[in-house]
C-alpha cells in the first residue's frame, strides 16, 4: 500500500498564494458583488489582507503549521477591514491551533483543522446556514471533504468534491434574504444577489483543491 501522501508546510504556502492569485484576479467581481448588497470593498479588503499576507511568506522561514497559519490569521485580522477580515482571521488562527507543531498533516488532520476554522467563524460571527454569509459555502465543504476522506477518496479528489459543494453553496445564498452582516440591512432586497463572502469562500476552497491536487500529482 502507498503511504498516504501528507500535507506540507510548502504545498499550504503554495494553497496561500495561489488563493491570493484568484483574489487579485477576482477583486472587481468581488467589489461588484459587494456593491450590490454591501459597501463595496469586499474584493479591496480581501485583496489588501491577502497581498501583505504574500509578502510576508515570501520574507518569512516558518517550519510549523502552526506558526504559518497564525501568522495568517493575525495579518487578516490587522490588515483586512470590515466583517471579513476577523471572520477569515478567526479561521487560520484556529487551524493554527489544531497544527502547532506540527510540519505535516494527514488529510484528515487538514479537514479538522479546517472544519476547527470554520467552527469559529461560526461562533465569532453567529451565523447559521441560510443567512446568507460565506458560511454557506464553508459548511457544505466540510461536510463534502469529511465525507470523501471517510469514503477513501484521496485529499486531491476530498478537495475537489469539497470546491463542487462550496460553489453550490456559494449559488444557493443568491434565492436568500441575508439576516448577518451588512447585507441584512436591505431585508428582502438582498435576494436574488451572490453573497460576496460566500464567493471568496469558494475561491478558498477551489484554490485548496488546485494547489493539493498539483502537489499529490508531483508526489506519484
Ligand atoms: P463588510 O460587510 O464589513 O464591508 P466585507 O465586505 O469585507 O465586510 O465582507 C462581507 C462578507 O462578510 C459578507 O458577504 C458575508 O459573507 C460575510 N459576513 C458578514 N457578516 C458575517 C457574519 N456575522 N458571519 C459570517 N459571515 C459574515
Ligand atoms: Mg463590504
Amino acid at each position: 500500500m502507498t503511504p498516504t501522501p501528507m500535507v506540507e508546510i510548502a504545498s499550504m504556502i503554495a494553497w496561500i498564494n495561489r488563493y491570493a492569485d484568484r483574489i487579485s484576479e477576482h477583486q472587481a467581481w468581488l467589489t461588484a458583488l459587494d456593491a450590490e448588497i454591501g459597501d463595496a470593498d469586499h474584493g479591496i479588503n480581501m485583496q489588501r489582507g491577502f497581498e501583505e499576507v504574500r509578502m510576508r511568506l515570501a520574507h518569512e522561514h516558518v517550519d510549523d503549521l502552526g506558526v504559518l497559519f497564525k501568522g495568517i490569521g493575525m495579518t487578516l485580522l490587522s490588515k483586512v477591514g470590515g466583517a471579513s477580515g476577523p471572520l477569515y482571521g478567526t479561521l487560520f488562527l484556529r487551524m493554527g491551533m489544531v497544527a502547532a507543531g506540527k510540519q505535516t498533516l494527514t488529510p484528515v488532520e487538514f479537514a479538522n483543522a479546517v472544519a476547527a476554522g470554520v467552527e469559529g467563524i461560526r461562533q465569532r460571527g453567529s451565523a447559521r446556514p441560510g443567512d446568507k454569509t460565506m458560511v454557506d459555502a464553508l459548511m457544505p465543504a466540510i461536510i463534502a471533504l469529511h465525507q470523501a476522506l471517510d469514503d477513501g477518496a484521496t485529499l486531491c479528489a476530498a478537495l475537489q468534491a469539497a470546491a463542487a459543494a462550496a460553489e453550490a453553496g456559494m449559488k444557493a445564498t443568491i434565492p436568500m434574504q441575508a439576516y448577518k452582516g451588512r447585507a441584512s440591512y436591505l431585508g428582502p432586497r438582498s435576494i436574488g444577489h451572490q453573497d460576496p463572502g460566500a464567493t471568496s469562500a469558494f475561491l478558498l476552497v477551489q484554490s485548496a483543491a488546485e494547489s493539493l491536487c498539483a502537489a499529490e500529482h508531483n508526489s506519484d
